[in-house]
């Protein structure tokens, strides 16, 4: 504990100690090296994650399940007109019939699994470990809103004079656009489109090129689960399409996950037209999502974290960890425990129940990537060895000497490091901020005043302590962010689902 921003008394008690007492923080060490990444959380639909013979039989399953062809690409102004046309009918099906159908879905995703697992990996790379999360992810999502709207959208009675009676009412608002990412094209596809229905609305659902077999399977079990034909639509194109859609004067809301530019453009194509009404967008965009390390912090925990947060699903989810904090002391010790646990990181085939990092979604992606390690290849303290061909970028670690040196997300498994001085914690998080996005950030601190500092300093809608700082789970940690990471109302939160209703009030005099 030497050299740290502790307290006399602080560093009179046992920190571990002193942490139980405070209510938090008391995680075992762990072994290195590292098996496989930290176990997801949550219900993972009976399937053991860390259970390699469990996850042998599932490739040898789902290598014998046959990928759908990608479904053509459709025209968007024919497919917002259908689901218009299906809007009053599907808005006047009761709230509880409604919700049955999210329910009867979240069932038909369990039961037909292997059939998303080999989608999920065959069309989107990911391993099978995070293939199961993600089918796991879909269904509480479904679960979830059900449940939400189950209240949410009953009449609320508001007081009022004697004589006056006042209801609020959550209504539809109409046609909604859902525009998803190909990093999570099972769970935050269906996440947006059930959202959508479930508050009543019709919707025109739009994967992302790179996944749209997954999407075509979705819709068919969701249409299989009970929502009628023309209630969802599916818009299968790039950005062009995409343009088509949320520029369409008949689309109420947008629900849109991926990249700044493209919610910015989006956000542009909402407010172009004069006459068009004002909707709303609810927006989850990127992050330079931080992890501050202190010195009281269990080394062999830290580790762990960090190559789940920065390595696992090869870097491309939103939460993931892209620049790591270190108090100076401590920074060697952790980076030598890191390249160790590293060593043991398998890159390959995705589909191998041994992989732990999968390849990148695509050539562009793996081109931008691999450009950046060359830009910094001086910098570069710790790589692993990666197959010869297909698309596979090396967990790699990259040391800055100043927080200016990273100011964009890189989308892959490239870990930025720098490092702090006791003393200049404050600072630290005051830069971080003020790159503008606000997405997650994970510290990693036995001291409780350092946690409640950072909380009150960070200004992420995502702060993960004493823990990775990825897979969110439904209802437990709404996901979402804030600045540049973007608007809220968080998926899997409380109050993701008001977005996509208009409020109107009755008032009535006796
Ligand atoms: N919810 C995911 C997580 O917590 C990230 C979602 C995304 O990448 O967009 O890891």
């Amino acid at each position: 504990l030497a050299d740290t921003d502790l307290s006399e008394e602080d560093l009179l008690a046992d920190p571990v100690a002193k942490a139980q007492e405070s209510g938090g923080l008391p995680h075992p060490s762990i072994p290195l090296p590292i098996d496989l990444f930290e176990p997801v959380r949550g219900n993972s639909a009976g399937v053991d994650l860390n259970d390699r013979a469990v996850l042998a039989d599932l490739a040898a399953k789902i290598a014998r399940v046959p990928v759908l062809p990608a479904p053509a690409e459709a025209d968007a102004g024919t497919l917002i007109g259908a689901a218009a046309a299906a809007a009053p009918a599907w808005a006047s099906v009761s709230i509880d019939a409604q919700a049955d159908v999210l329910d009867r879905l979240a069932d038909l995703l369990e039961a037909r699994r292997e059939e998303a697992f080999a989608l999920l990996v065959h069309e989107a790379r990911k391993t099978l470990p995070d293939a199961l999360a993600e089918v796991r992810e879909a269904a509480d999502f479904c679960r979830y809103y059900a449940r939400q709207s189950r209240d949410l959208m009953q009449p609320v009675p508001l007081p009022g004079p004697t004589g006056e009676t006042n209801v609020l009412r959550m209504l539809p608002r109409g046609v909604w656009a859902a525009v998803a990412p190909w990093n999570f094209p099972l769970a935050i596809f269906l996440g947006q489109v059930v959202a959508a229905l479930v508050t009543g609305n019709t919707v025109v659902a739009k994967p992302a090129p790179q996944t749209p077999a997954i999407a075509a399977w979705a819709v068919a079990l969701a249409r299989e689960a009970g929502v009628p034909e023309g209630a969802l639509q599916l818009l299968v194109g790039g950005a062009k399409a995409g343009h088509a859609l949320v520029s369409d004067p008949r689309v109420a809301g947008v629900a849109f996950t991926g990249s700044v530019p493209t919610a910015k453009r989006i956000a542009r194509a909402l407010l172009a037209d004069d006459d068009r009404p004002i909707v709303p967008l609810i927006a989850e965009t990127g992050g330079i999502n931080a992890m501050v390390v202190d010195s009281t912090a269990l080394p062999e925990q830290v580790v762990r974290d960090i190559v789940t947060s920065a390595f696992r699903s090869a870097g491309q989810r939103c939460s993931a960890l892209r620049l790591l904090l270190l108090q100076e002391d401590i920074a060697d010790r952790t980076l030598e425990m890191l390249a160790g646990a590293m060593d043991a990181l398998v890159v390959g085939d995705p589909a191998h129940p041994a992989t732990d990092v999968g390849p990148v979604i695509d050539r562009a992606a793996y081109d931008k990537l691999m450009a950046r390690r060359a830009e910094m290849a001086g910098r570069i303290v710790k790589t692993v060895a990666v197959p010869d061909s297909g698309l596979f970028v090396p967990p790699t670690v990259i040391r800055l000497d100043s927080l200016d040196q990273l100011d964009a997300e890189w989308f892959g498994p490239l870990l930025h490091v720098a490092t702090w001085k006791t003393g200049e914690l404050d600072d630290v998080i005051a830069r971080v901020n003020a790159k503008g996005f606000g997405l997650t950030m994970g510290l990693h601190s036995r001291i409780a005043r350092v946690a409640e500092a950072v909380e009150s300093a960070a200004k992420v809608g995502n702060l993960y302590v004493n823990r990775s700082m990825i897979g969110a789970v439904v209802g437990s940690q709404p996901f979402g962010g804030e600045g540049l990471s973007g608007t809220g109302p968080k998926a899997g939160g409380p109050h993701y689902l008001a977005r996509f209703c208009v409020e109107r009030v009755t008032s009535t005099d006796t």
